[in-house]
């Protein structure tokens, strides 16, 4: 199949306020243009195609939620196991209703917050709701999304959009147009080239069908911003606090944690430990490796700087496979921090968990 490139301009507050004063006519052609292209993209949704479009956190690859067959292409387009479940986005809060019977003062006040934006629940689903979507789960996991662009699209093709991030399953997920290309081109029926993503790790993924809501995926919305809107306790799932491979008997509560994740091509090795000894380490082995003739890739960033790094973290992987480095050698972040927690946790399973400590 011929995937379709529709170039959207990134529809940020600046570009749209350039264009509303009607001064600047450049501007409003390039979004009229723009808002073209996201027809084009909401008609392929309607009649059952796949469109990958760009979100805040990484480009996600789209399909009616509610349409089984739309829902299975996006499976066999990325490869993904099919009981792992998808996140349905929305693009008004409202909306919510219509994917589950689930209505508390907590959630309320949690949408009012964080939507839209990369906090993602897991919430009870309705019927309608078709169990392709939810990996076989009696729960569906929902957000909207901040981001013009997707929330245009998710608007204009009248249904809620089903999409897991739009790469090849098991590889760093996409938070730059080239990266879908790369990895879905042929296999999609378009994807929205718009800019690159803000945040650059998935959302938070936070469950409230249980007593104490709980993180499943680490994100940059912390449990403490969370617990500042709803009070009361918000647990880290255990699995996650360990952030090592999951044993193998203990079923997953949200299923992605099952799968590996996020993998270069390259090998590639963590380096934990006392921040000055993680930088001594790292040049000893790269020294060490290349005088054999291997080519190494360094990802070492600022210790402090936990949001760049989740902004940079995929990104530099594919940079680094674009490069054909032979070894990736990764400074581990502290992961006292939560968004620095969230990094590690993407970070030690592109590893496979390959962790040297000095
Ligand atoms: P991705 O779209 O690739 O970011 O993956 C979506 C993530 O959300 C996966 O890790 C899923 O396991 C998780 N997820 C989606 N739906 C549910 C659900 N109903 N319950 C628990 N986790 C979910
Ligand atoms: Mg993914």
């Amino acid at each position: 199949m011929e995937t379709k490139i529709l170039e959207v301009q990134d529809l940020n507050k600046e570009n749209l306020k350039a264009a509303m004063e009607k001064s600047d006519d450049i501007a409003q052609a390039k979004i009229d243009a723009s808002l073209e292209k996201v027809d084009e993209a909401a008609e392929i949704i309607k009649n059952g195609g796949l469109v990958a479009f760009p979100t805040e956190t990484v480009y996600g690859l789209g399909a009616n939620a509610l349409d089984e067959k739309a829902v299975g292409k996006v499976y066999s387009a990325k490869g993904r196991p099919s009981d792992n479940p998808m996140i349905v986005h929305i693009a008004r809060a409202s909306d919510i209703g219509q994917l589950t019977p689930m209505l508390s003062s907590k959630i309320i006040k949690l949408v009012d917050s964080f939507w839209p934006g990369p906090l993602t629940l897991v919430l009870k689903k309705k019927d309608n709701v078709p169990n392709v979507t939810t990996g076989g789960l009696d729960t569906v996991a929902v957000r909207m999304p901040d981001d013009p662009i997707a929330l245009e699209l998710i608007r204009k093709s009248g249904y809620p959009i089903a999409a897991p991030s739009a790469n090849i399953s098991g590889r760093p997920s996409p938070t730059k147009a080239s990266h879908v290309i790369a990895d879905l081109d042929g296999k999609i029926d378009a994807v929205l080239v718009g800019g690159d993503c803000r945040v650059g790790i998935e959302s938070t993924v936070l469950d409230l069908t249980v007593d104490t809501p709980t993180i499943l995926r680490p994100g940059i919305i912390t449990s403490e911003d969370i617990q500042a809107v709803i009070g009361g306790k918000v647990q880290m799932d255990p699995a996650l606090i360990l952030n090592r491979p999951r044993d193998e008997s203990e079923p997953a509560k949200a299923p992605g944690m099952k799968y590996t994740h996020y993998a270069p091509k390259a090998q590639m090795t963590v380096i934990e430990g006392e921040r000055g000894n993680v930088k001594k380490e790292i040049e000893r082995l790269k020294a060490l490796n290349e005088r054999i003739g291997l080519k190494v890739g360094v990802i070492l960033f600022e210790e402090k700087d936990f949001v760049v790094a989740a902004h940079e973290f995929f990104a530099r992987l594919r940079q680094l496979d674009d490069e054909n480095v032979d070894l990736i050698l990764a400074g581990a972040l502290s992961d006292q921090n939560e968004v620095g927690f969230a990094v590690m946790n993407r970070m030690l399973k592109s590893a496979g968990y390959n962790i040297a400590r000095v």
